[in-house]
């Protein structure tokens, strides 16, 4: 079953301090938001990722989510109470009808994979699921002066956490009724699944998926991750590989090309099993061959029906996919295409920005490049396009 998850980041909260609201303070070089967004795009089964933020925080969006990341949505505004964010979120997913909606506070950033696939699971089952720890602390009820007023017993009691999942259709259907009955003062998504009937279950969490709301606690993320950082630069040596990729192909009668990404008109096509992106092919090898991981006719044979028309991102994000599955990580990929039309210029940040959302990462760490072959060769006489491709990684060592 399809699941899409919608991060709320609508809330203006500054008690963290600060000049910006907690989920866009910087924890270890990368907004909060963003590594919430990332530990649910690389979920098992997560296929959509949509936040939804506050109106005037939309460029503080583009500055901490990188521009065309792989399976996030363009973000949407909320509304003025976080039940109205979510509907909005929930709205927003209604084309892409995924099975399972996961609904998570974009300050949780630890959330952890294992947690999200065990919600998710939980919905599987039928009914709703939401993260949730048992009360550890006695619990006391305040009186007048300070004092103690009662000793409340805590048994049975739990905390509500995020991730809470459910069906999708379901969930959204109880939020637009509860929406038109009027009701808005719901704290979080079970209590409007619990109000329209619907069944919700306890999946055990734990206290690393603590939220970030004052200044103590984003304190406490900083040292997590740097904890994190050290423990990763202390123990894991990393060596820098690099590989190279050269691709070519012909022309054919057409109206369009595919080069990096990007749908270019022209007067050709390229000719090819696959869409025939000429870049990407290129790319891909580079980063197969920094991982000596064979090249891009061996994991996707052109022998095989299922790639037949595919688009070229497919065969990037897989060989990113290898990179992650290494433990490394790619620094910077850089791609020229030779050829004398189409002119590439006009489309050199959308195709770096379509490379860096297959890859994840940021824009800076793609270069595309074009230069004309002064009418020589192949290329010169306009008979097919080339491409060559650069791509360094970091792996442990
Ligand atoms: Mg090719």
């Amino acid at each position: 079953m399809s699941i899409a998850a919608v991060i709320v980041a609508a809330g203006r909260g500054t008690r963290a301090g600060g000049e910006v609201p907690k989920q866009y303070a910087l924890i270890g070089g990368e907004a909060v938001l963003w590594r919430t967004v990332q530990a649910f795009r690389s979920a098992p089964g997560v296929t959509a990722v949509v936040v939804v933020v506050h109106p005037d925080d939309i460029d503080l969006y583009r500055r901490s989510v990188p521009t065309g990341a792989e399976n996030v949505l363009p973000p949407v505004v909320g509304g003025a109470t976080r039940q109205q964010s979510v509907r909005a979120g929930l709205e927003a997913l209604e084309g892409h009808a995924p099975g399972i909606a996961l609904i998570h506070d974009a300050a949780r950033p630890f959330i952890d994979g294992a947690t999200i696939a065990a919600v998710a699971a939980a919905v599987s089952e039928g009914r709703g699921a939401i993260c949730a720890v048992p009360l550890a602390d006695t619990l006391k009820r305040a009186g007048p002066g300070g004092t103690i007023a009662a000793t409340v017993d805590r048994a049975g009691l739990w905390a509500a956490h995020t991730p809470q999942g459910f069906r999708f259709a379901e969930i959204l259907a109880a939020h637009r009724r509860a929406a038109s009955e009027g009701r808005s003062d719901f704290t979080d998504d079970a209590a409007v699944a619990e109000w329209a009937g619907l069944a919700v279950a306890l999946v055990p969490g734990t206290s690393a998926n603590f939220k970030i709301t004052t200044a103590e606690d984003l304190a406490r993320a900083r040292r997590i991750v740097a904890e994190e950082q050290h423990v990763q630069t202390r123990t894991t040596a990393v060596e820098p590989r690099t590989g190279t990729g050269f691709d070519v192909h012909r022309f054919a009668p057409g109206s369009s090309v595919w080069l990096c990404g990007v749908e270019i008109p022209h007067d050709a096509r390229l000719e090819g099993h696959s869409d025939a992106d000429v870049g990407l092919h290129a790319l891909t090898d580079a980063i197969l061959g920094a991982l000596g991981d064979g090249d891009i006719g061996q994991h996707f044979p052109p022998s095989d029906p299922q790639w037949k028309g595919a688009a070229s991102r497919v065969f990037v994000a897989d060989a990113a996919r290898r990179v992650g599955e290494r433990g490394g990580r790619i620094t910077n990929v850089d791609v020229t295409l030779l050829c004398e039309a189409p002119r590439i210029g006009p489309h050199r940040d959308a195709m770096r920005q379509a490379i860096a959302g297959m890859l994840g990462i940021d824009a800076g760490r793609v270069g595309v490049k074009a230069t004309t072959t002064e009418s020589l060769g192949f290329t010169g006489r306009r008979e097919g396009i080339a491409a060559m491709a650069s791509a360094t990684l970091l792996l442990p060592a």
